[in-house]
């Protein structure tokens, strides 16, 4: 979508673009965006709130109460369970690219127009439709550019082909939860390797202390990651859970 915008299929020219690094993303993603911010002719600001790997099932100093930040999947009685709240995208995603918007704008720390003053477009594809979640804010309005020119990933791939763009992969935390087993298969031995060592601190750091009856996955199974048998996993039929989630802040 910053691509298009570059080559002028869809405008107006934006002011910026931001990217809210959670830490924990992997190396293709930063070397993508190295890439990205030599071609587009607006600047790219990096915003982090802090290093999402670190933070999460990390005991906080206050006592018991143990924040989980992400989607961990809750065993019952030893059996796949349901899904953890999760934290992560509003504190490493959303919160700090609002907080960016309102610096740039000059409106930090006070009160919000209101009427609209910004627009800010999200690079969700035709496919992932259902990731669309309406602005909560009257200052700030949302626009999907690729949705209304009714592209497709595959068309959006198709378009960095014939403009002689590598072809970028999907993005997303190293060890988030809603990945597919194609993803999961996906990652770098070091990334997995990575996600094995945080899925273990899942359970842990939380026994015991955890509000939450079960132990905690990274993998959907409720089987220690490493322990998954990922040769043999088919993803046909398989759900998708992050196209539903994420409120099309992640992987964009
Ligand atoms: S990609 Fe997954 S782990 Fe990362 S911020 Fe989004 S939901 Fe959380």
């Amino acid at each position: 979508m910053a691509l298009m915008a570059a080559h002028g299929e869809i405008g107006p020219m934006p002011d910026c673009g931001i990217f809210a690094d959670t830490g924990w993303e992997p190396a293709h993603v930063y070397e993508h965006l190295d890439r990205l911010e030599k071609l587009l002719p607006f600047p790219v600001y990096r915003v982090s709130a802090g290093n999402l790997r670190d933070e999460i099932a990390s005991v906080r100093p206050t006592g018991k109460f143990l924040k989980i930040d992400i989607p961990a999947f809750v065993s019952n009685n030893g059996k796949p369970g349901g899904l953890v709240n999760r934290s992560c995208t509003r504190d490493f995603k959303i919160d700090p690219i609002r907080r960016k918007v309102r610096e740039l704008l000059g409106i930090a720390g006070k009160r919000s127009p209101k009427e609209a003053v910004v627009e800010q477009w999200i690079g969700i594809s035709i496919d992932e439709v259902i990731r669309m979640k309406p602005g909560r804010e009257a200052w700030q309005v949302s626009r999907w550019p690729l949705i209304e020119k009714r592209m497709a990933r595959s068309d959006c791939l198709r378009w960095m082909d014939r403009n002689g763009y590598p072809e970028p992969k999907k993005s997303s935390c190293i060890g988030c939860p809603f990945h597919s087993d194609a993803e999961w298969r996906a990652l770098s031995k070091e990334e997995f390797a990575d996600a094995v060592e945080v899925d273990r601190r899942l359970r842990d750091t939380t026994r015991g202390i955890a509000r939450t009856k079960g132990e905690l996955f990274l993998h959907r199974t409720c089987k220690p990651l490493d322990e998954v048998d990922f040769s043999t996993a088919e993803d046909r039929g398989q759900l998708n859970l992050f196209l539903n989630e994420c409120e099309g802040m992640c992987g964009v």
